[in-house]
């Protein structure tokens, strides 16, 4: 079970004052913003901006977004220079230096996921309350607004086209918040955040530190398991987690990320 975060405060303050680095991983729909019924109607916050903005300029902080979102989306949304992004679950990233890398196989799959998308607009058509977004490397088949008894058929007919046109196995159907989607096999967000770890953590005095909301973010509290603070949002504490802390909502999180500007820098 995740204990409150604000009961422990004091050790993670500690823990940063005494590390050279801190990597600090994001979630940002549920994490650092609240869920609309359409995704395209978020926006950022204007206090999360500026605190993210004053994290990136300090320089013991490297923040990452990683998020099920676009590259361009994510990077529109945050408004926010100097950040660094793993987008698409991580299957796209940029690098705050503006290095870019694409995971090989997302390439490859790109194809299936066309025909997919091809049978899902057409199987769907006309039906309100579902909105399949097409995010290039992946599809998000979004119910949010679908009246609750309608969710279980409407989720076994998108099922049952993937696993049709997915002959060779390369996908995988994930359940996120309210949605489900494709995506190609074998990398996750905790594939991610190991990958951006060994890349720019600068020595074994660098600390990761991950807030996410979602169950694709579980990969990366798993991976962080003993070596690293991870930080879940959800109003439910009873919610099975394998990370270390929770917090209630966004404001939370936006209350943690700017007590983050007070940790003193070590010279
Ligand atoms: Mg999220």
């Amino acid at each position: 079970m995740p204990e409150y975060l604000f009961d422990h405060k004091h050790e993670i303050v500690e823990a940063i004052e005494n590390a050279d680095q801190v990597l600090l991983f994001l979630d940002y729909d549920g994490t650092l913003v609240s869920f609309k019924d359409k995704p395209n109607d978020v926006t950022t916050a204007k206090s999360v901006k500026n605190v993210l903005r004053k994290l990136i300029k300090n320089p013991k902080f490297s923040v990452f977004m990683i998020t099920g979102r676009e590259l361009n989306d994510i990077k529109n949304l945050l408004d926010t220079e100097g950040a660094s992004f793993a987008a698409l679950h991580g299957l796209q990233m940029e690098i705050s230096d503006g290095k870019k890398f694409v995971w090989p196989n997302a390439e490859k799959s790109r194809l299936f996921l066309e025909e997919i998308k091809e049978d899902a607009f057409s199987e769907f058509k006309g039906e309100k309350g579902i909105y399949i977004e097409d995010k290039e490397l992946t599809l998000a088949f979004h119910y949010r607004l679908l009246p609750q008894e309608k969710i279980k058929d409407a989720a076994k007919r998108f099922r049952e086209i993937v696993e049709k046109r997915d002959d060779k196995n390369m996908l995988e159907v994930i359940k996120g918040a309210e949605l489900l989607e494709v995506r190609p096999k074998g990398w996750n967000k905790g594939k991610a955040t190991e990958f951006l770890l060994k890349k720019f953590a600068k020595n074994k005095n660098s600390i990761p530190i991950y807030i996410g909301d979602d169950t694709t973010d579980e990969d990366a509290f798993d991976f962080l398991k003993n070596h690293g603070t991870t930080i879940f949002v959800s109003n439910d504490s009873g919610k099975a987690t394998s990370a270390q802390y929770w917090v209630k909502n966004p404001d939370e999180v936006l209350i943690f990320l700017k007590s983050l500007l007070d940790v003193k820098i070590k010279v």
